[in-house]
């Protein structure tokens, strides 16, 4: 089966469902990566604050070496981490990604947050209240360096996450602008439903990523008060309709708007649940409901990154 897909503005597509890797226990990623791939996964998110590509890599490499799929079949996506956003950073932190994935080139590299961290080796690094130390840098230096590795032919596309409008209009406006952004990874599903940033981000040409499509229910910081959409009565009432689980509906949602949608398990049978999605359709009527569901509800609020200068989530949208 051909794996539907988003046409970036650089003409190259990508396969509308990829793989989310973070937070899986050590040891299971290479695993789930092969159980993908097998079940027609083209599209695997990885980052290197996720402390697993080399995992994600052999899992890639066992899967090519097999026959089951050819590098260029695949899209391979990762993420600048925030403390090498100071430009003589960039290259070296790509390249270090790189190389733990055992890749030439990345299909698209996003800027993982718009906050530049203090550089060191604290993926975090706390301040005396717990929130990150900034480095100073400014995300439109920072977006030059990562279109030097277009230039250098290290990434084929790059891109955003977590960034707000205003952000983006900052680097769609930069003077010398050389390449924009191909897409914006960020939190969405029903109670999060980006629909101002999200059609912000399409009449602009660049595509959105849905991080965290089911909730993110084994996120470190989850507590027993917070919804949970997998166990959502209104969602269980749709998926019985259409014979389909919570998870697929929730996944099928983001098809149904273009957005590309990145599910994470490491969980071989729903590996391959989430993937099934292709052969059903929500109504509209379905979607209209599902959007009502929207509550600004965020697994992510960065609690860490408020004090920031580019703390993203203090705009509307
Ligand atoms: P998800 O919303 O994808 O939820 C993942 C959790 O749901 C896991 O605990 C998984 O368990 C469980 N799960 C998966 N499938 C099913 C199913 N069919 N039925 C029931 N439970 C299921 O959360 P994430 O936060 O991981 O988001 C997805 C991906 O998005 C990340 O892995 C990462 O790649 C990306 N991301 C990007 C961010 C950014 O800042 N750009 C931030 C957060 C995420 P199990 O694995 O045990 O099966």
């Amino acid at each position: 089966m051909t794996v539907p897909s988003v046409t970036l503005n650089t003409g190259a597509k990508m396969p509308i469902v990829g793989l989310g890797t973070w937070n899986a226990d050590p040891g299971k990623v290479a695993e789930a990566v092969k159980v993908a791939i097998s079940a027609g996964y083209k599209q695997i998110d990885g980052a290197y604050v996720y402390q697993n590509e080399d995992e994600v890599g052999a899992g890639i490499h066992a899967m090519i070496d097999q026959g089951v799929v050819k590098r260029e079949e695949l899209f391979i996506v990762s993420k600048l981490w925030s403390t090498f956003h100071i430009p003589s950073l960039v290259r070296g932190a790509c390249e270090k990604t790189l190389s733990d994935l055992k890749l030439d080139y990345l299909d698209l590299y996003l800027i993982h947050f718009p906050m530049g961290f203090q550089p060191g080796d604290m993926l975090f690094p706390p301040d005396e209240d717990g929130k990150v130390i900034p480095d100073g840098s400014n995300f439109l230096d920072t977006w030059e360096a990562m279109e030097e590795l277009v230039d250098a032919g290290l990434v084929k596309a790059i891109g955003i996450s977590n960034f707000n409008k205003e952000q983006i209009e900052a680097i769609l406006n930069k003077p010398g602008l050389k390449y924009k952004p191909a897409t914006n990874q960020i939190e969405c599903h029903p109670y999060l439903t980006q629909e101002k940033l999200i059609n912000y981000c399409h009449s602009q040409g660049i595509s959105v990523m849905a991080y965290s499509p089911l909730g993110s229910p084994n996120r470190p910081w989850a507590t027993p008060d917070d919804p949970s959409l997998l166990e959502d009565p209104k969602i269980k009432a749709i998926a019985n309709k259409y014979k389909k689980t919570p998870a697929q509906v929730l996944i099928r949602f983001h098809v149904q708007r273009n957005v590309v949608v990145i599910p994470k398990s490491a969980t071989p049978h729903r590996i391959k649940e989430n993937f099934e999605i292709f052969d059903f359709e929500l109504s509209q009527e379905d979607m209209t409901t599902i959007m009502s569901f929207n509550r600004n509800w965020r697994g992510f609020p960065m609690k860490w990154g408020t004090k920031h200068k580019d703390y993203p989530l203090n705009a509307e949208y």
